[in-house]
């Protein structure tokens, strides 16, 4: 629970702009901070205050306002009066003011801004005879009480729309701005009428009424139905309220010789720094992005009005200058003279991040740490998706939430049957649904990628398509998904069944057809296959070099890579790893290897059976000598057998009714009896916890030893080539060390055998993995028996909450996301309370017993950036994780170690 404002001592609710300043985001929202600064950097920023968070949240928890606010506003009120030399509303020469919502992070749902507030029947003429323009009189005040009805009073937004829509019919014209003043006093009117008919109130005439209604509007839209779906899924706190700034109003609606528009500093999607923007003419708030006439690029406003123009192009190298970072800007010009308001460090693309990043140290304004900062995992990682060709001509359907990143191509198909049948027969398919649920697992599962026309980043179709790496787009509203008739339709286009079509879980767009996919060059850099010094280097290529060059210089972790075979090592090579950090051999007991093991598993004597691993020594110590070819010099941490037997086994479905159409047939097959017996014998109702892991090694007699020979002896043949191998031998799912004891006396037996034999010294360390909750409990223990450990923080976090992973992310994650049980899945980053704790003192006992225990984590936390930052912070040696997620460990690597020197000294 967040603390509630002391309300003993005096409070301070609303802030003038000149008091406050950038760094206030908490207190006074983003855009209210942001404006203060400007006023401060003497930029001209209409005067006005800001009421603070702390006095929505006192509205949020009492239902009404703080006792104090009502004073605090009316003097800061009149103070703003004095110094505009007019009073709120006063009919003569009224002082007009917007109220504007402004949260920490800018939100969509929140309650819209009102401008022009303080106009009445009385003060339209006084407006009027102040401007000279009686027109821009009756403009104001029209769109006063169309925003105020619609915002302030819920009236449904389209009744005054529609009411224009007819004025200008009437007239006929077709842009707002030719309508006349007498047009738009008759509209004032019908807009009047609506009010009362739909609000059951009039239009408040009283300007203060108007100002507390919409303060007290913006403080209720907080918790909107839309901005709590936002917050939800952007993990945003329900608690931290909103400020509202009040703000002088200026004109952009006073004729050609003003207007309004917005502006980066750089370009957002590249970096480039140049003009970028628009602006429109005679014009007020948000026509410019409302697209209700054609905007110019803002490049133009040079010739519409250079001193303008000019005076924007300084202030905006200001703003860089001083935010020293690309900055986002809306303003308005009024009758010649330009007015900021509002600035903030601006949205950008991933690959902009990675430019502009680089572009601010060589131009001097930050340094490479901070560039480290600029940038992010999760940015780098959508730079490594495979992309559509943006240069081919597509056709865009619609867009959706980007739930899932990648770039997917495949036929329609509007349920799991025929995703599954369609697959099977070779074809690519992205299944499309209204929303998905877990009868639909399969279908998911056989798809290229996953659209669905409901739900947000929470849904079903999110959570799970995330979980399995799956393209995703969700909730793409304009597609009406019918599955019944096996088709969705979008505007006038209608897809069928088996039409292609193409999502990008990165930005969210569908496309009609098949879109060229192109490999991403970031990728190709990686692999080696794109030199980021060459001349025709991408500028994107060589900002991702040296900010990676930069993070492997600074971060303590060390990066490993899950991999099982030589191939992925080399890759794993080239993206950066310093080694293996899990390589499972049950992949290496599949394929035509699959009989071996089947025989190893129905031996009856110990004769039968150590003839089956005779013959899988050979092949293991094979693959293993591959593998430390291809990690040379770097270690190799090889996870010794670790599913339960059934793995390797027939499906018993299948078995049951091969044997059973053999009987008939009266042809009896020994073996499949047999077979099916141990599978019958095999078979657990719960096999994540039952016979696997260290037990395997402890109940089936040779298996182990096998495996210790198999990795000893190639190493000893890597010796005698040459190499510098460093296996290290790994045993997973071990509880106690009694069980850890048993195994390594038995491995640390056949080593001697193996060095006897070759006549090498081999040294290979033995560690084992800590994956069960009571593994990390009795640490202390367990690090007298190894010298390292490896968290697996997968099975780790099945078993310290009780979840079988597989089952519960497809049936009720979705639920407990949406009822904020927690904000993010635990299997994708770790759940640091619970989990994490458990890693943490393990940490300690174990190194209490060995100092210098080595530390590491294989589970698929090991890429994930949040998680990395923790597994830095609990002071592990290396994180290991599969080989496409090396560069992100890497880069957030850098970050933590970043983070944790403290922001003074970077
Ligand atoms: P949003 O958060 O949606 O951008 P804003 O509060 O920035 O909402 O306001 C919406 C529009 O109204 C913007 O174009 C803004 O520049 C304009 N606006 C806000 N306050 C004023 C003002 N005092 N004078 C003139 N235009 C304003
Ligand atoms: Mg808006
Ligand atoms: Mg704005």
């Amino acid at each position: 629970m967040r603390d509630l404002p002391d309300q003993t001592s005096v409070q301070k609710f609303v802030y003038d702009f000149t008091e406050g300043n950038k760094d206030l985001k908490d207190l006074l929202g983003g855009k209210g901070a942001n404006l203060a600064e400007m006023t401060n950097l003497g930029l001209p920023v209409p005067p006005g205050f800001t009421i603070t968070t702390e006095a929505c949240q006192v509205y949020l928890d009492s239902g009404d306002e703080p006792a104090a606010l009502r004073s605090e506003v009316s003097a800061h009120l009149e103070a703003l009066e004095q110094r505009m030399g007019k009073k709120l509303g006063e009919p003569a020469d009224p002082l007009l003011v917007s109220v504007r919502s402004g949260a920490k992070f800018s939100m969509p749902g929140m309650m819209d801004t009102v401008l022009n507030i303080g106009l009445s029947d009385a003060s339209v003429t006084g407006l009027a005879q102040q401007a000279g323009d009686e027109r821009f009189a009756w403009d104001s005040y029209r769109r006063l009480i169309q925003m105020f009805g619609r915002t302030v009073l819920g009236v449904d937004g389209e009744l005054f729309e529609e009411a224009l829509e007819e004025a200008k019919e009437t007239k006929g014209v077709t842009v707002d701005t030719d309508l006349g003043a007498a047009d738009l006093k008759q509209l004032v009117k019908r807009f009047k009428k609506i009010v009362k008919a739909e609000a059951g109130r009039d239009f408040p005439q009283d300007p203060r009424e108007q100002m507390d209604l919409a303060i007290k509007a913006v403080f209720a839209s907080w918790n909107g139905d839309r901005a709590r779906l936002y917050r939800r899924q952007e993990r945003i706190p329900n608690d931290l309220g909103t400020a509202v700034n009040v703000c002088s109003m200026v004109f952009g609606n006073l004729g050609p010789d003003s207007g309004t528009g917005v502006a980066f500093t750089r370009d957002p999607a590249s970096g480039q720094q140049g003009v970028y923007g628009d602006y429109l003419q005679n014009a007020q708030g948000e026509d410019v992005v409302a697209g209700i006439r054609n905007t110019v690029p803002l490049a133009e406003l040079e010739k519409i009005d250079k001193a303008s123009y000019d005076l924007l192009m300084r202030i905006m190298e200001t703003l860089e200058n001083h935010y020293l970072d690309l900055c986002d800007i809306e303003f308005t010009i009024e009758r010649g003279k330009l007015w900021m308001l509002q600035t903030r460090v601006g949205k950008r693309t991933a690959g902009a991040a990675f430019r502009i990043a680089t572009q601010l140290v060589d131009q001097g304004l930050i340094n490479e740490a901070e560039a480290l900062m600029r940038v992010n995992g999760a940015q780098l990682a959508q730079l490594m998706f495979p992309r559509f060709d943006e240069d081919a001509p597509v056709e865009l359907l619609g867009r959706g939430i980007a739930a899932s990143p990648g770039a997917a191509v495949g036929k329609a198909v509007f349920d799991s049957y025929t995703a599954v049948k369609w697959s099977r027969s070779g074809e690519k398919v992205i299944l499309i649904r209204r929303e998905t649920n877990p009868d639909d697992l399969d279908g998911m599962i056989a798809a290229e990628g996953i659209l669905t026309s409901r739900g947000g980043k929470t849904s079903h179709a999110a959570v799970v398509a995330r979980g399995m790496g799956k393209t995703c787009v969700c909730g793409a509203e304009e597609l009406e998904v019918d599955t019944k008739r096996r088709r969705m339709t979008v505007g006038g286009t209608v897809v069928e069944e088996g039409d292609l079509v193409s999502i990008d879980g990165s930005t969210g767009k569908v496309y009609l057809g098949e879109v060229p996919v192109v490999p991403s060059p970031v990728v190709e850099y990686f692999e080696g296959r794109m030199h980021a010094g060459a001349d025709d280097a991408d500028e994107l290529v060589a900002a991702v070099h040296r900010i990676m060059a930069y993070a492997d210089r600074v971060r303590r972790l060390r990066v490993r890579a899950n991999a099982d075979n030589a191939e992925d090592a080399l890759r794993a090579r080239r993206f950066g790893a310093q080694g293996i950090g899990l390589c499972r051999t049950e992949h290496m007991f599949l394929g035509e290897r699959r009989e071996m093991v089947e025989r190893l598993i129905l031996a009856d004597h110990d004769e039968e059976r150590a003839e089956a691993l005779e013959k899988l020594l050979p092949l293991q110590k094979k693959d293993f000598i591959e593998l430390l070819e291809a990690m040379d010099g770097l270690p190799v941490t090889v996870r010794l057998l670790d599913p339960p037997l059934h793995e390797f086994l027939p499906d018993i479905t299948e078995l049951s009714v091969r044997v059973a159409l053999a009987e008939a047939r009266k042809d009896h097959n020994e073996n499949d009896l047999r077979l099916l017996q141990a599978v019958h014998r095999l078979h657990e109702q719960n096999p994540m916890l039952g016979l696997r892991g260290v037990r395997l090694g402890l109940v089936i007699p040779g298996l182990f030893a096998m495996q210790v020979r198999a990795i000893a002896e190639a190493a000893a043949a890597r010796k005698d080539a040459k190499g510098d191998p460093r296996a290290e031998i790994m045993i997973p799912l071990v509880g106690t060390v009694q069980e850890l004891e048993i195994v390594r006396d038995e491995a640390e037996a056949v080593i001697a055998e193996v060095e006897a034999a070759t006549g090498t010294s081999l040294k290979l360390a033995l560690g084992t993995m800590i994956e069960l909750p009571r593994a990390a409990l009795t640490a202390a223990q367990i690090a007298e028996a190894a010298e390292f450990f490896s968290f697996g923080t997968n099975d780790l976090t099945q078993t310290v909450w009780g979840f079988s992973r597989d089952d519960v992310e497809a049936s009720f994650f979705t639920a407990y996301l949406e009822k904020g049980i927690f904000g993010v899945s635990p299997f994708e980053t770790i759940d640091q309370d619970g989990v994490g704790s458990l890693v943490r003192s393990a940490v300690a006992a174990g190194r209490a017993t060995r100092p210098g225990l080595k530390l590491g984590v294989c589970g698929e936390h090991g890429g994930d950036p949040e998680s990395v930052h923790f597994f830095h912070e609990v002071g592990l040696d290396y994180v290991s994780c599969s080989p496409f997620r090396i560069p992100v460990a890497r880069l957030e690597a850098g970050r933590a170690a970043i983070e944790s020197r403290g922001s003074d000294s970077r």
